[in-house]
């Protein structure tokens, strides 16, 4: 057993002080160029050695059969490989939310503690824990600071916060000397400063023109009421250049009416709170690669087979280097289309598109699976503060909405119309008047949900 209490050299992850975080990052400067099949080969030997991990030291993989026997015969022939690896069964979200605790490594090496717990409340809002390690927490500040460079970002800069955050309301919009860990700690920064997204948009928008970010980390969707909040006043920011987007897709027409009003870039990242961090964009392309070092990404299709470029389909990850609550081969419920190699030159392969989660997919009247965009044109000129479009049947979409006031007749009139089109399918549209519509797990807004038995996940 001694064999599996140390992991194989790739990538060489040191857990401790900050010159070991440096060294990290250097290692990753150099594998982005490597050759995919290069990367391949190292996340094989790394697959190999965690799923003998998993079927020794993890009580749901202890107890199955065909771990024990996939792990052996993943050692034995290097050369099949990939067929054998997608015999492994895929782990569902229902499926982690029941085997919680029995997903737990009964001890893990000691260079990687301490274990921290982290919860990932589901859109179901079904808490799942899962646990991070010393040396996951590592690679999650050596991946921010790729992208940070990925990114060109002048960290001289002054970076604003939107989202959700814990602790006291009284931190909210307060200038923080630095940007924090990790760039704090290795580079010299300007000053931060974070605001709760649950603040009333008329604070956040006095905050974003007093604190005046070059660079703003937030959600998509509260990104069009900001603007027009601001545009109804004469007002925009002054200094911002970007906008980093977390936690819900980017919606193309968002990024380009950014480039349109405020004449700034939309970068958007890749991740989950299950794995870390999934893809990131390149500059030169805007390609979204795969973090090869760290996760396996798997788009199959419905034979289980790998997508190829141009295809679409399931998205499947299993994190490198989580020893402690080990998932293979996770189901996260997205959909994703695979892309071609990157012509930047790196190896790291690419994601071409995010489709969406599968709850947040519409099914067509004659039963096609689509994910609507532009939602939020719909109702901008209208009482309309804020709109959930939910599926409630195959023919009926519900819009949930906040309003100012009570729709007009012509109004209602024009919304079901304009919903109907945007959609591009006669549904039945109804419009519910709500007093407030909640953001899930993480801060995140669903603009649109299925509630339709088979796009649950
Ligand atoms: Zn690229």
């Amino acid at each position: 057993m001694a064999k599996i209490d140390t992991a194989p050299g790739w990538p060489s992850f040191p857990a401790g002080d900050k010159t070991n975080l440096r060294a990290l990052l250097a290692g990753l400067k150099v594998s982005q160029w490597w050759p995919e099949a290069e990367l391949r080969a190292a996340q094989q030997a790394q697959l190999t050695w965690l799923a003998e991990w998993a079927a020794n030291k993890v009580p749901y993989y202890q107890r199955e059969k065909w771990p024990a026997r996939v792990a052996a015969r993943l050692a034995q022939n290097p050369q099949q490989f990939w067929d054998i690896w997608r015999e492994i069964p895929t782990l569902s979200k229902p499926a982690l939310r029941t085997l919680g605790p029995r997903l737990y490594a009964r001890s893990i090496p000691s260079a990687q503690m301490p274990i921290v717990p982290i919860r990932t409340s589901g859109s179901t809002g079904i808490a799942v824990e899962l646990r991070t390690t010393a040396l996951t927490r590592r690679l999650w500040e050596a991946l921010t600071l790729r992208e940070h460079l990925w990114s060109q970002r002048d960290f001289s800069k002054r970076l604003g916060v939107l989202r959700s955050r814990k602790g006291s309301r009284e931190t909210d919009g307060k200038v923080q000397p630095n940007w924090g860990a990790p760039v704090a700690p290795l580079f010299p920064s300007g000053p931060s400063s974070a605001m709760r997204i649950s603040r009333p948009v008329d604070e956040v928008a006095a905050w974003l023109k007093d604190f005046d970010p070059h660079y703003l980390l937030t959600y998509p969707t509260i990104v069009p009421w900001l603007m027009d909040h601001m545009a109804a006043a004469g007002d925009r920011p002054q200094s911002l250049r970007e906008i980093r987007f977390i936690s819900e897709p980017l919606d193309k027409d968002l990024e380009t009416r950014l480039a349109r009003e405020w004449q700034i870039r939309s970068t958007d990242i890749y991740s989950a709170r299950e794995v870390g961090y999934i893809a990131f964009r390149c500059l030169e392309h805007g390609a979204l690669h795969v973090q090869s070092e760290s996760m396996l990404v798997e788009i199959i299709n419905a034979e289980g087979l790998p997508c190829a470029p141009g295809e679409s389909g399931r998205v499947v990850l299993t994190a490198l280097h989580n020893l402690a609550s080990p998932l293979l081969r996770y189901d996260i419920g997205d959909y994703a289309t695979a892309g071609e190699p990157c012509p930047c030159g790196r190896g790291l392969p690419v994601i071409s598109q995010i489709l969406g989660r599968t709850r947040n997919a519409a099914l067509s009247p004659d039963g096609r699976r689509y994910w609507p965009s532009s939602l939020n044109k719909i109702a901008s000129s209208s009482p309309i503060k804020q709109a959930q479009y939910v599926q409630t049947a195959i023919d009926t979409i519900e819009i949930r909405a906040v309003l100012s006031r009570p729709l007009r007749e012509q109004e209602q009139l024009d919304i079901v119309q304009a919903t109907i089109k945007t959609l591009g399918h006669p549904y039945k549209v109804m419009v519910v008047p709500v007093s407030e519509i909640s953001r899930g797990a993480g801060g995140k807004f669903e603009e649109f949900l299925s509630l339709l038995p088979e796009l649950q996940n």
